[in-house]
């Protein structure tokens, strides 16, 4: 229980710095200082405003010193990294590959949010965030003795990367380059446990992405021309297969 309770508390606070940046990288400012600023509008935080959600309950939900209203996403990312950090102890165990998971959350989230809200996905934290997590995770199998299961990972990264690549290529705009990068990293982590996962995370993006197609189009939401962007779905899709695999043993649902 102390377990989740310090994964989920550790899970806030790199939440903050995750809104922090997300609203820095909408903004396409500079990606240091996101704790100097409030999500959602860049004013200069003061020192309770460096807290995970504290600082949107003292500011209402807005921003009391310029006035501003502040994007609901931010606190929401804040809850949900909190929520993944406990999960991943949850499902990944106490093990030395725990950091790249825990690393892995924390830039798919970010990329999820980003894409949501700008359809988007920036190379400046796409690219260190899937190398870094690569290097974590090779690190990690190193020390559990899970060394043979790299090379599975990888090509799982590299499958989902080509299989979108080619989508890129066939049906221009359907699926942006940003989306075919993103691949590689779920791919990695998908497949760690087995390729299988990595299978079900891509095929589960696009059952997710088309039953909300249909949804918005029922509900008047969207018109039939609007651009859904594909990557939030992408990176749910890749942690729920990820989970279900972890959880039950089986790649396949
Ligand atoms: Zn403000």
């Amino acid at each position: 229980m102390g377990a989740y309770l310090a994964a989920g508390v550790l899970g806030l606070a790199v939440g903050r710095f995750l809104s922090g940046l997300i609203h820095a990288a909408l903004q396409e400012a500079p990606l240091g200082g996101a704790m100097r600023r409030l999500p959602g509008c860049g004013c200069r935080a003061g020192l309770w405003d460096r807290l995970p959600l504290v600082w949107w309950i003292r500011n209402r939900g807005g921003c009391r010193r310029g006035g501003h209203t502040v994007d609901a996403v931010y606190p929401v990312v804040e809850l949900l990294t909190g929520g993944l950090f406990a999960a991943a102890v949850f499902f990944v165990g106490l093990v030395w590959s725990l950091p790249a998971y825990l690393w892995f959350v924390s830039v798919t989230a970010s990329l999820g949010f980003i894409d949501f809200r700008r359809r988007l996905i920036p190379n400046r934290i796409l690219l260190p965030g899937t190398a870094a997590g690569i290097v974590l995770l090779a690190a990690g199998a190193v020390l559990d003795d899970r060394l043979g299961d790299l090379p599975e990972a990888l090509s799982s990264g590299l499958g989902y990367f080509l299989v979108l690549l080619a989508m890129n290529v066939l049906a221009r705009g359907a699926i942006g380059m940003g989306d075919v990068k993103l691949a590689f990293m779920l791919g990695v982590f998908a497949g760690y446990d087995r390729w299988e996962t990595a299978v079900t995370a891509g095929i589960g993006a696009f059952a997710l992405a088309g039953a909300a197609s249909v949804l918005l189009l029922v509900f008047r939401l969207r018109s039939r021309t609007d651009f859904i962007p594909f990557g939030p779905f992408m990176v749910a899709a890749a942690w729920t297969a990820a989970a279900w695999s972890l959880a039950s043993g089986t790649g396949l649902p």
